[in-house]
């Protein structure tokens, strides 16, 4: 482009920092929030669609980001168009800023782009001094009030803008009511207030060394740089620190016209909800207060009266209702309601006030609600026709749904937090301190409560973790055995726990200097890994008709299927009850754990000979088949996804003297003789040890007596009912195509004998998982063997990270404090890496068999972000323990719609 080409910007073009609103107009709207802040825009929005608002203007959020970028000044232009700004308020409203005798207040307030409750300042009644304040007497004729006003003001200014401390107004208020026989602040007369102003302005001067600032301009501007300067508090840093609002947003600053509702009994101020927030009924809900300032409300001084006679009902309260009171102005207020909720389609939590019989709105802004109100807000209001089916599935947080699943801290209980570990599985739960399973067992049994704390736990824990109301442990990840178990099972787990030190000998837990014994109570929260001393009571879920309506409208949105880990007819009938359309991964391993069966498996893993090994397998054999059957039948001819044994061996070995002697004689062997054996199989790296089709590849035999236990329950079972059998056997650990052939020439040939000696035949399929790198990258030619694909998400980001799984929670908190991992690897995917494997197996796999079936069965099954990112893979299905099915089913829904 030549240079004669180039358009200078005109000298006097200039940017706009000030937007006003008021009387049916504004320069912004809803939309604005960035650069208006949320407060501001929708005051101009209401505005606009011509609610009562009194009239205002904004500076933006630009002006905040000017100020700290330019060392604390404003732009240039700034002053002109407040000034602006403030004329048209004088004019709109008649009256005059700093006028002697009919004098315009302001109110300043902050405003982010989202609501950062009590973090930044404000000032009301802006514009007070020694003339205005007769004015304002004169012309309210309420002397009283005029004087409580500009007292409210001397301090709110004081404590903000020159950083005079609040209690000394405190003091000298309490030392005036005491000198004078008074209780309470309305008993104060405008003398009183006349004197109370005195003194509060001496206290400014002792403290500042200057007069209070009787010129308002002066105020103006002292009230707008303390609220920008506000954003910058320690308390608003930690604020955005902890929930991840960035610095650069900045604040707007919201300049109002002043309205009263404490200038007599016919003004009033006070809060609401368009639904009440915590149960979701479509009912009006708030409180108020006559002749009251908005922070009387907050203060908690006076008790608040119920808007609405239900409310008055329910709440058994005996002060008049606002319906009752101001019966005209509460019709008003009621079509507002359903005003904002037509025009935002949304439940709002809104600010006002009366002033003189007149309403005005001061805010409304998307109302905070419980998860179970979130819920009924969204199936009434698509029921309303407010808004559609597929807005309601995407307003329900996953974590919200969760939650409804599981107890829940008590939100208004205290709670004295010990520490943090990972929320390893959802729920809350309270109970004393033990140390073993064999003791949670005990004491469940004679009716005690209990938690289970452990360093962590291994499949002879299982008992305990069953018997116990939650479970803690002080190391392992998201993914280790403690998590994987609990969740299954539903029970509250905080797992890696590290601050936490058990010392089972001493039977002590120490906790950050603070030691807990056996019995002592703790609650614990599996869904923010919090520890907290002693007992918090804890809200139990109810699932209403609600909840199924959402998940009616979910499944017919969603187009990946759910199914679930399952191993036990508990865990399966659970899962059925909860939706889920198959079982995607039984942990065949897991199937020993009951007593008298583990002493089997530890038999059948350290037998020597192929005859000790069979010993054990016939004994294993039959047990197997009854629980493949059990499987089958509940499961009602969907798919059943069966993974031969698994079994890091560390996890299955004896550990305890008990049960070394248990094993040395069921195996007929000398106990010293048992250890050597133990010794011998002992890895230095269990997880990338003999586990997996390595097993099957070592020890046929095993995986021969489970095909054999698979399909003789496939052929019990069908013959019974008459109806189809779906068994999947899948391969666990493969890393090359030859594994994966010799094992399924195996589960052909064992399959075949099965059936054919019973004279019936099943389909069925033989898949692999693909948990290493190296399966996904040579998935091409594993998928001329393999049916199906199951995504092992937990060994694959254990092996693609090289981070165990066992131990990443010593170091991955600190990841996450550094910003290194948004989130645990292992509890979210990482899209970037092990995610790209996924979809490069996926392709590579279906480039080989375009109808190849791709699941996930590791634990991001049942995570909503990492089911977004499958549905982008294309997958078709994910499997995750009993209790997220109803939470994956409503992500893969929100998958879809996010998709489309
Ligand atoms: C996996 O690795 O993702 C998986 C499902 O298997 P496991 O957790 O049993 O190793
Ligand atoms: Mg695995």
């Amino acid at each position: 482009m030549s240079a004669a080409l180039r358009i200078p910007k005109a000298a006097n073009e200039t940017r706009k920092w000030v937007y006003s609103f008021g009387g049916g107009h504004a320069e912004g709207d809803a939309t604005m929030k960035n650069l208006l802040g949320g407060k501001g825009a929708n005051l101009a929005e209401m505005s606009k669609i011509g609610l009562p608002v009194p009239p205002g203007f904004i500076l933006s959020t630009e002006v905040c980001t000017h100020f700290y970028n330019n060392n604390n000044n404003y732009p240039d232009e700034l002053k002109a168009q407040t000034e602006d700004a403030l004329k048209g308020l004088e004019k709109a409203m008649g009256l005059r800023f700093g006028d002697a005798s009919n004098p315009l207040l302001l109110s300043i307030r902050s405003g982010a782009r989202v609501s950062m409750p009590g973090m930044m300042d404000t000032v009301l009644n802006l514009g007070l001094n020694d003339q205005t304040v007769e004015g304002l007497a004169a012309v309210s004729r309420d002397p009283r009030f005029a004087w409580d006003s500009y007292r409210r003001f001397l301090q709110m200014y004081s404590d903000v803008v020159l950083n005079v401390e609040h209690h000394l107004f405190e003091d000298i208020l309490d030392g005036y009511k005491r000198d004078e026989n008074l209780t309470l602040d309305t008993q104060i007369t405008a003398e009183g207030w006349k004197e109370i102003v005195g003194q509060y302005k001496k206290i400014v001067q002792e403290e500042t060394g200057k007069p209070f600032p009787q010129d308002p301009g002066e105020q103006f501007w002292g009230a707008i740089g303390a609220v920008f300067q506000s954003w910058m508090t320690p308390r608003a840093v930690t604020y955005r620190k902890i929930n991840n609002i960035p610095e650069n947003w900045g604040t707007a600053v919201n300049v109002q016209v002043m309205v009263f509702g404490n200038m007599g009994e016919d003004c009033a101020t006070g809060v609401a909800f368009t639904r009440n927030p915590s149960t979701g009924e479509n009912a009006f809900y708030g409180e108020y207060l006559i002749n009251a300032q908005g922070e009387d409300v907050v203060a908690g001084i006076r008790t608040p009266q119920q808007l609405t006679v239900k409310g008055k009902i329910d709440n058994k309260s005996d002060l008049p209702a606002m319906e009752e009171t101001m019966p005209a102005v509460f019709r008003e207020l009621d079509a507002i309601r359903h005003t904002l909720e037509k025009h935002y389609r949304e439940m709002e939590d809104i600010e006002f006030t009366i002033q003189r019989g007149k309403l005005y709105m001061l805010q409304t802004r998307t109302g905070k609600r419980t998860a179970q109100a979130a819920l009924r807000i969204a199936v009434e209001m698509a029921e309303e026709g407010l808004i559609t089916k597929e807005d309601a599935v995407k307003r329900i947080s996953p974590d919200a749904l969760e939650q409804l699943l599981h107890p829940t801290l008590d939100p208004k209980a205290r709670k004295e937090i010990l520490t943090k570990g990972l929320p390893a599985s959802p729920g809350a739960a309270s109970g004393e301190i033990v140390f073993n399973a064999d003791e949670a067992e005990e004491k469940a049994k004679n009716g005690k409560k209990v938690i289970l704390c452990r360093v962590e736990t291994s499949p002879e824990d299982i008992h305990g973790m069953h018997a116990a109301n939650g479970i803690l442990t002080s190391r392992g990840g998201m993914t280790s055995h403690a998590a994987v178990v609990a969740r299954g099972m539903g029970r509250a787990c905080v797992a890696g726990a590290g601050e936490i030190a058990i010392d089972y000998k001493s039977g002590v837990m120490n906790v950050k200097g603070v030691s807990f014994r056996a019995g002592d109570v703790i609650t614990i929260d599996g869904s923010t890994g919090e520890v907290i001393k002693g007992l918090v009571p804890t809200v139990q879920p109810e699932l209403s008709a609600h909840f199924q309506t959402l998940m009616g409208w979910a499944d017919s949105l969603r187009r990946m299927k759910i199914r679930a880990n399952a191993e036990t007819p508990l865990d399966a009938r659970v899962a059925r009850s909860f939706g889920a359309e198959g079982i995607g991964l039984c942990r065949t391993e897991h199937m020993f754990f009951d007593a008298d069966r583990i002493l089997r498996v530890r038999q059948m893993i350290l037998a020597e000979t192929v005859e000790e090994r069979e010993a054990a397998l016939a004994h294993l054999e039959p047990v197997q088949r009854k629980d493949f059957a059990e499987l089958f039948r509940i499961m009602k001819g969907l798919p059943v996804t069966i993974r031969l044994l698994d079994p890091p061996l560390h996890e299955f070995l004896p550990h305890e003297e008990k049960e070394m002697v248990e094993v040395s004689s069921a195996l007929k062997i000398p106990a010293d003789k048992l250890r050597q054996r133990i010794e011998r199989l002992k890895e230095a790296n269990p997880m990338l040890g003999h586990r997996g089709c390595r097993l099957g590849v070592t020890y046929p035999e095993i995986y021969a007596m489970q095909t054999r236990a698979i399909f003789g329950a496939a052929c019990d079972v069908a013959e019974e009912t008459g109806e189809s059998v779906i068994p999947e056997v899948m391969i666990p650990l493969v890393a090359t195509r030859k594994e994966l052939d010799l094992m399924k020439s195996l589960v052909d040939q064992e399959a075949k004998k099965t059936c054919t000696g019973r004279k019936k035949t099943i389909p069925y399929t033989i898949g692999t998982m693909i948990e290493l790198p190296r399966a996904a990258l040579r998935a091409g030619e594993i998928a001329e063997t393999a049916e199906f694909f199951s995504f092992g998400t937990n060994d694959l980001t254990q092996t693609t990270l090289g981070i165990s799984r066992d131990d990443a929670g010593m170091f991955l908190p600190a990841y996450q404090e550094k910003g290194i991992f948004d989130r645990d690897p292992f509890a979210s995917i990482d899209v970037d890496g092990v995610g790209e494997l996924v979809k490069i197996a996926a392709e590579r796999g279906r480039k080989t068999k375009p109808d190849l079936k791709l699941g996930v069965c590791g634990e991001h099954g049942g995570d909503p972000k990492s089911i977004a990112f499958f549905e982008t893979v294309g997958l078709d299905y994910v499997s995750c323990s009993p209790y997220r099915v109803p939470t994956a089913r409503l992500a893969a829904a929100q998958a879809v719609l996010k998709k489309n």
